[in-house]
């Protein structure tokens, strides 16, 4: 099993390094066409409007079909791009998970933090809510899920949804390379061998 890290921009490289911790073979994505040799891929954090401009209308186009077939886990900027709606400015989204996810909705005080948030039992996660802790990068926040998307990890006392699955598509607003827990990566590679 092959696993992508988009290499366009970005903290690509904890990501490879956590993914290769857990054992799975990972290629540096950056031409469209090296999606066609992968059995998944992660979209790392950054400036999702700067993927955007580094895709171009070829490279989206080409990425919005692979979300389609094949698992994509997304974090913070990678969450903006596989979500249906886009706020603070509105974007375009690859629509692979149908959330509405505010960009920058932390505000300038907040815009960097390392919180504790709670792993959820789930379709991804057989043991009891755990905590888990997460760091957030000029985070996005997910506004509104839609009746597919299911909710794997939350923060805070109202139980905001940080990490969040819809089929093969996995999104997390916050940066897990960026810890030592390395579960929700292995949510991932989990979801790749189903
Ligand atoms: N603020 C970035 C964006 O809006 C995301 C930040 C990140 O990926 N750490 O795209």
């Amino acid at each position: 099993m092959t696993i992508g890290v988009l290499a366009l921009q970005g903290d690509f490289d904890a990501h490879r390094r956590r993914l290769e911790e857990l054992g799975a073979k990972v290629v540096l994505i950056k031409k469209p066409e090296q999606l066609d040799a992968i059995d998944g891929l992660v979209i790392p954090g950054g400036e999702s409007g700067t993927f955007l401009k580094l895709l171009g209308e070829e490279g989206f186009e080409k990425l919005k079909q692979f979300v389609r077939l094949k698992p994509t886990f997304g974090t913070c900027a990678g969450a903006i791009l596989l979500a249906t709606e886009v706020e603070n400015p509105k974007q375009a989204g690859l629509g692979a998970i149908d959330i509405r996810i505010r960009r920058n909705a932390y505000g300038r005080q907040l815009d960097s933090s390392i919180r504790e948030g709670q792993l959820l039992q789930s379709s991804l996660n057989a043991d009891p809510g755990s905590p888990l802790e997460m760091v957030f990068i000029r985070a996005p926040k997910i506004e509104q899920l839609g009746a597919q998307v299911e909710v794997i990890a939350t923060e805070g006392k109202d139980k905001l949804p940080v990490a969040v699955r819809q089929g093969s598509a996995m999104a997390a607003t916050f940066h897990p390379e960026l810890s030592e827990d390395t579960r929700i990566h292995q949510a991932f590679l989990d979801l790749c061998r189903t």
